[in-house]
């Protein structure tokens, strides 16, 4: 039986590459259901292609589009966020690829939990805004939630084979971003066309822009404590220009496993798929020949001051982290429209942090308040510094 994957988000850059995975393993794999948001062309060729039995089109919009578009096939044709976390309940979905960005995908992502699908994660932002209440979920439907970031993908690979053996340190690897040696001074000056060339990675442009600002690995720490269970002060990041090591563990006999391989998104999107399996891949194999140094160095905490305010975030628990999230995914929208310049994304973020009501348990409700009040707040704090 082919497993049935639903794809959120299958027109960004996890989506396409997923869409890959399957067509390399047509006899494993079948896509189901295909979403996005705005890119109507790009869903229709892919809906014309791969055949699904649905699809989504969030922007309720361009529903007209899709439809006429696709009215000479049989695949079904949706519009809107409600349909978007009915469809992935459907009974013969199998995993439900979270590839969609930022707070958007909760929802959908809680819906799949109650409906016993497995989560095959790629959108940090659930975790980050709301891991807690995700873990309750995911236990009580005993559904299994399978990361998909490269960090998260490598420290998974490192545990198989070992439980009952307790994690000392997750260590995550960090690319540094493209600013990376950058001084405070240059810092202030940096644009958004710098801010989206990553050096080794080719990503939408959010994830792009809080890799650059370090906001990414921050999300990376507090996704990391959810999917394994570690504290705070366990979870270390470290500098790896290369990003060939895609993250350690470290146990409690001091042993430290790593997970490397080429940077591409391919393997851990088809790991997730085939877990506790490996397929045969046809992805580029690492050459000892060409990668002849591998570097370390500590993160810098003063210039890249996302990292310090996610730890923080983490530490505060309750609703902080959504907060951060919800402050975040407003100041890089404003960043990419050129409205608040690169350093100025922290100083809102941190200030939104201390305005929003602090709520030590919050339930999901509180999490949908919280995200409109910080959002407010942030939105509020760019137009009037
Ligand atoms: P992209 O911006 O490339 O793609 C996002 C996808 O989600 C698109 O299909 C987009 O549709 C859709 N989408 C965006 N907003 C909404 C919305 N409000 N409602 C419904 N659909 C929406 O992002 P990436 O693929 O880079 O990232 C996706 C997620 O994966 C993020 O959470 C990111 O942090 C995470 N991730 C990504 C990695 C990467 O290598 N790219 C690595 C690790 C994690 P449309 O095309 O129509 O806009
Ligand atoms: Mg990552």
């Amino acid at each position: 039986m082919k497993k049935q994957i639903a794809i959120l988000g299958s027109t960004g850059s996890i989506g396409t590459q997923a869409l890959q995975v399957i067509e390399e393993h047509p006899d494993r794999y079948e896509a189901y259901v295909l979403t996005a948001n705005n890119r109507v062309d790009e869903l229709i060729a892919q809906a014309r292609k791969f055949r699904p039995e649905a699809v989504v089109i969030a922007n309720e919009t361009k529903y007209a589009q899709l439809k006429e578009a696709l009215a000479d096939l049989p695949i079904k044709v949706y519009a809107g966020e409600e349909a978007l976390c009915q469809i992935v309940a459907e009974k013969p979905i199998d995993i439900v690829l979270t590839a969609m960005v930022g707070y958007a995908g909760l929802r959908p992502t809680m819906n799949a939990i109650r409906a016993h699908k497995a989560i095959a994660l790629a959108n940090k932002e659930t975790l980050v805004v709301a891991g807690e209440l995700i873990n309750e979920l995911a236990g009580e439907n005993g559904t299994p939630i399978l990361p998909v970031d490269s960090e998260h993908s490598a420290v998974f690979q490192c545990l198989t084979g070992e439980i009952g053996n307790p994690i000392e340190k997750v260590i995550l690897t960090a690319s540094g971003g493209p600013f990376r040696t950058c001084s405070m001074e240059e810092l202030q000056h940096v644009t958004k066309a710098q801010a989206l060339k990553h050096p080794n990675w080719d990503m939408g442009a959010k994830i792009t822009i809080d890799s650059a600002s370090m906001m990414n690995k921050g999300f990376e720490v507090i996704e990391a404590k959810w999917l394994f269970g570690v504290r705070p002060e366990q979870i270390e990041v470290v500098i790896h220009p290369q990003s060939i090591i895609h993250s350690m563990v470290q146990f409690e006999d001091g042993a430290v496993k790593a997970q490397l391989g080429m940077p591409d998104m391919r393997l851990p999107i088809q790991y997730a798929f085939s877990y506790p399996d490996r397929l045969k891949a046809s992805f580029p194999r690492l050459d000892f020949a060409q990668c002849t140094s591998l570097t370390f160095e500590q993160p810098d905490i003063r210039r890249f001051r996302n990292l310090a305010l996610a730890y923080e975030a983490l530490h505060q628990a309750g609703n902080m982290p959504c907060i951060v999230n919800a402050a975040n995914e407003v100041v890089v929208a404003a960043f990419l429209r050129d409205e608040i310049s690169f350093l100025g994304m922290s100083d809102v973020i941190e200030q939104t942090m201390q305005k929003v009501s602090y709520i030590k348990k919050p339930t999901y409700e509180d999490y949908v308040a919280t995200d409109l009040e910080a959002r407010a707040i942030a939105k509020q704090l760019i137009q009037t510094p």
